[in-house]
């Protein structure tokens, strides 16, 4: 045997970064990502402006927009970018928070190895402040008490937005969009669409009730309005798109092309009149509409609509009770959903069909106005923060006071937890009430106001049992902000603590990040992670 021979474990073409250094990258750039969302969070945060490479320009206050829109490469920071966009999907409000918090948690945590703590130690510090920071908040929830509740939510969400100055007649749609839908507790997102039209003014916007869709049906001699409308979906194409046609056919004279287009016309015509025996006056398909099918519905007074897109589709299932069908085999009359009237309605350049009288009354439509796209747009998003705020309070009954309130209550009580830990445990546990605290510090930081000032004002009042006391940006001061109607609902909360810490927790487990060059689309791979 040789002395020694060298041992290549890793190929060449792998980079790898180890230990502290791989730590302190990951952190270095969760950081960075809260930082940029930071400035924006709260009704005095600011705007960022996006452009693309084709300069395009998108001005938000948005976290999870930012977080989406913004190009980023290292694969720390990507993971705060899912943080976002699992609390977009679980309550749509509240991404700006959970993000902050989680470079908050990894940064309180640097100090925690800055004096020689095991990251395993931190972790678990963590996971245990977590878990008792939820048994809190459901302490420290209080349920709604009366539909003014609902109002204030909306309106706290969308403070400071770009719906800012048209926030009390958004709020009472979405309150009113909310009612309508629920039935006790149980209401879904799912059940309220939101349509956007440029043009008007945003006091123009309405609720709906039923369906509207921002389509045209697909021949202008079909009608534009059927009543007692039977309404068949499907999500197959009303084509010739059969693996015979799409085959080579070798035509060598006239007839046979003839015949060839003949037995087409007769395969289309065999589609229609399956549809049409089954009693619908109103198809929506979600692939194209061959005009041979066209020409035959149109003159069976059908109304059809083609491209219909699978949210849609799926919409107008829940409303009319339609099932969506996948082959021409499944068309029957016992698929077809039910809606009192369905009617094309033209606006300038824009085509709506409006679904009204539908079997589910339980379904509504936001029809958003404003004057350019780019103020529908970010009035949409804060709509969308509101919405989701309300339907999240109606699902669990239980809000929490805002304006930082509940995040210091929760340090101040996480202390208490702490102490009766001891060891170091009892150090993460105390720097995670620490990151908490960032909500009310960045919320004064981002009005102008002291930050050590206010967090130490906030801290005395909450020693001295005052645990709904919060800062109210209205009057830039600090009070019971339950009493000042800026109210928020629990989940918001708990999901931002939920998944802050677990993306802050994975993070720090993570002591090997190897890259791979070859191929720079490639996702990295994670050494470490579970
Ligand atoms: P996120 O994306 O996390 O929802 P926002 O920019 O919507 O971020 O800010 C939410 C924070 O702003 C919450 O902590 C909320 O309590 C606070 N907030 C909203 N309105 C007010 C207000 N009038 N005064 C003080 N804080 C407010
Ligand atoms: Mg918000």
């Amino acid at each position: 045997m040789s002395e020694k021979q060298p041992v290549y474990v890793l190929p060449e073409h792998v980079s790898r970064t180890l230990g502290k250094d791989a730590q302190r990258n990951n952190i270095l750039a969760a950081k960075i990502i809260a930082d940029i969302v930071k400035t924006t969070l709260g009704p005095k945060g600011m705007d960022k402006m996006l452009v693309d490479a084709a300069g395009d320009v998108i001005v938000t206050n948005d976290g999870v927009t930012i977080l989406e829109e913004m190009e980023i490469d290292h694969p720390a920071a990507k993971m705060l970018v899912e943080i976002a966009k699992t609390q977009e999907h679980e309550v749509g409000d509240g991404t700006t928070t959970a993000a902050l918090l989680a470079g908050k948690l990894l940064e309180h945590a640097e100090k925690l190895l800055d004096r020689k703590i095991h990251p395993t130690v931190i972790v678990k510090g963590y996971r245990k402040a977590a878990e008792k920071s939820h048994q809190l908040l459901q302490e420290l929830a209080l349920p709604v008490r009366d539909a003014i509740i609902l109002r204030q939510i909306a309106m706290t969400a969308m403070t400071g937005k770009g719906a800012e100055g048209h926030k009390e007649k958004l709020a009472d749609l979405i309150v009113k969009a909310a009612e309508q839908v629920a039935a006790g507790r149980e209401i879904s997102l799912n059940d309220i669409k939101v349509q956007k039209l440029k043009g008007q003014d945003v006091q123009e916007s309405e609720i709906v009730q039923g369906l509207v869709l921002e389509r045209e049906r697909s021949n202008s001699a079909m009608p534009s309005i059927v009543k007692d409308a039977k309404v068949l979906l499907v999500d197959f194409s009303l084509e010739i798109k059969s693996p015979e046609s799409e085959a080579k056919i070798a035509v060598s004279t006239p007839e046979q092309l003839d015949s060839f287009l003949a037995s087409e016309e007769r395969y289309l015509k065999m589609m229609t009149d399956k549809i049409l025996s089954t009693g619908a006056n109103a198809v929506f398909c979600q692939k194209g509409i061959d005009d041979v099918a066209q020409y035959y519905l149109a003159q069976a007074g059908v109304f059809a609509c083609r491209r219909v897109s699978k949210s849609d589709m799926e919409f107008l299932s829940r409303a009319t009770g339609a099932k969506i069908l996948s082959n021409l085999h499944d068309v029957h009359a016992s698929a077809l959903g039910d809606a009192k009237e369905v009617e094309e309605k033209t606006n300038g350049d824009d085509h709506f069909i409006y679904f009204r009288g539908c079997q589910n009354q339980r379904v509504a439509t936001l029809i958003l106005r404003g004057q350019t796209v780019h103020v529908v747009d970010e009035i949409e998003r804060a709509v969308k923060d509101g919405l989701g705020d309300v339907i999240s309070t109606v699902k669990s009954g239980k809000i929490v006071p805002g304006g930082g309130a509940i995040e210091i209550e929760l340090a101040r009580r996480l202390r208490v937890y702490a102490k009766s830990m001891g060891g170091r445990e009892q150090l993460a546990i105390e720097e995670f009430a620490h990151a908490l605290e960032s909500i009310p510090e960045s919320l004064a930081e981002n009005a102008g106001l002291d930050p050590l000032d206010i967090l130490t004002e906030l801290r005395k009042r909450h020693e001295a049992g005052m645990q709904g006391h919060g800062l109210n940006l209205f009057t830039d001061t600090i009070e019971d902000t339950l009493n000042a109607g800026i109210v928020e609902p629990l989940k918001v909360k708990t999901q931002a603590i939920s998944s802050a810490s677990e993306v802050a927790m994975m993070i720090l487990r993570i002591d090997d990040v190897l890259v791979s060059k070859r191929g720079a689309q490639q996702m990295p791979r994670y050494e470490g992670m579970d």
